[in-house]
């Protein structure tokens, strides 16, 4: 709902017990989800509804474990990523069997908590566990459960049908809040009570979404709202369909029971990898995995990495000067912009060199060398401020610039701007090495 709307149906008095200066200000924070509707005391009980209804995020917030490796997800707002962005990339759960050896499942998940994958200046990991009951043995369930969580501090996920055997694993790891698989027509009772003594959130599963929609009803009544919805999904094609439905049903309001996170079980549809990438690309909020080869690991988070990032906001790095291979004053100095992926990808070329330099970053709001030049924001009014104000005079003893070889066309303005003479590099930073070998003599 559009903030003049909700200007509407307030009582406009501008009393301030919301804490915001006008009504006006308080709509268009509600407008973008930054306040609650119950901030406003003057609000009759039929508008709140209203107001509630049509201002909460289409998909709830649902996190799964607790402290640092906790996992939220939900809360998106489009469906496709160029429309806004998608904000909480799904959690990826690497399964274990109560039916593996104890050193076995032990190893998975030192892999997963221990696993990182450092790219463009983050590092990225996997999310958690998700425990399969393949024993029917309560017991073994709960101890296999234990195992994954103990010490572990990873998220869970509890994947069983009898509710028993989730009564044994939450005595144990409960105060985890694992994410609870899942309540189907036929139990979802039991489990329902279940989760809501532990305060856990539990995964809905049934046949298509509108079954789905149906038992999360049931279960938001019974008083568990912490929900996600699991399609059942026989094949990679099932998955897309059922996902897509659901996610349109929840953006554009027509079905709210279906406005929760979804829940992708990859291990029965084969193909891993692309199943995998099918739940990052297409709305999946918890994807459970079976134990991944490495190349499948950097993969996936990379893929995750790139589809959860604000494609209107370039992942940048700050702006500076700086030094690689520890160099000295005759190093040369190196033209870059503070486009992430541009600045990584040169840092690793210039440190597997070992030819000791300066990288020179300027600021081009994350755009990378060849969009910079094009849209104007590499200049050489850019380069000249930025050159002062990194004190790159006095860390170097002589005015040579190396620019990109995309930056060409600008060399003759930044000659004249900065006084430096300007050396034109490559345009691809694999032949970066073997030109400054050729080419930089000081
Ligand atoms: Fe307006 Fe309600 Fe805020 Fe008062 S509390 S200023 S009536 S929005």
């Amino acid at each position: 709902m559009k903030a003049l709307e909700i200007y509407k149906l307030l009582p406009k008095t501008n009393c301030k017990k919301c804490g915001h200066p006008t009504c006006l200000a308080f709509a268009m924070k509600l407008a973008t989800g930054k306040v609650e509707v119950e901030a406003c005391p003057d609000l009759d009980s039929g508008t709140k509804a209203l107001l509630g209804g049509a201002t909460r995020p289409p998909v709830r917030l649902v996190e799964v474990g607790v402290g640092e490796r906790s996992v939220a997800v939900g809360e998106e707002f489009v469906l496709f990523r160029h429309e806004k962005t998608f904000y909480h990339p799904p959690g990826i759960m690497v399964q274990v069997s109560d039916t593996w050896p104890e050193e076995r499942v032990r190893s998975i998940v030192e892999t997963v908590r221990e696993r990182v994958v450092h790219r463009v200046g983050m590092d990225l990991v996997l999310t958690g566990v998700a425990v399969r009951d393949e024993s029917g043995s309560p017991d073994r369930f709960a101890e296999t459960v234990a195992l994954a969580g103990g010490g572990s501090a990873l998220p869970l996920v509890l994947i069983a049908s009898d509710p028993v055997s989730h009564e044994a694993a939450l005595a144990v790891a409960g105060h985890y809040q694992p994410l609870v698989h899942a309540a189907t027509e036929e139990n979802w009772q039991d489990i329902v009570a279940l989760a809501k003594r532990y305060g856990c959130p539990l995964a809905v599963r049934a046949a298509d979404p509108a079954g789905l929609a149906v038992i999360a009803r049931e279960c938001a009544d019974a008083g568990v709202s912490d929900l996600m919805l699991d399609p059942a999904p026989r094949s990679l094609r099932d998955y897309i369909a059922a996902a897509t439905e659901i996610r349109r049903g929840a953006i554009g309001r027509t079905e709210p029971a279906l406005g929760y996170p979804i829940f992708l079980d990859t291990t029965p549809l084969g193909e891993t990898d692309a199943a995998l990438a099918a739940g990052i690309l297409k709305y999946a909020g918890i994807i459970v995995v079976p134990p991944l080869p490495s190349a499948s690991v950097e993969a996936a988070l990379t893929l995750r990495q790139n589809i959860y990032t604000d494609p209107q906001k370039p992942i940048q790095v700050t702006p500076g000067l700086y030094p690689v291979n520890e160099p000295g004053r005759g190093a040369p100095v190196l033209l870059t912009v503070n486009f992430s992926l541009t600045y990584f990808t040169l840092l690793g070329y210039l440190e597997a060199s070992r030819i000791p330099s300066y990288l020179f970053v300027v600021d081009t709001e994350g755009l990378s060398v060849l969009t910079a030049v094009a849209g104007g924001k590499l200049t050489e009014t850019l380069v000249a401020d930025s050159l002062r104000n990194f004190r790159a005079p006095e860390l170097v003893n002589h005015r040579l610039l190396i620019i990109p070889g995309y930056a060409a066309p600008l060399s003759g303005k930044i000659e004249d701007a900065t006084g430096w003479k300007v050396m034109v590099g490559p345009r691809d930073a694999a032949e970066l090495a073997g030109y400054l070998e050729k080419e930089w003599v000081v």
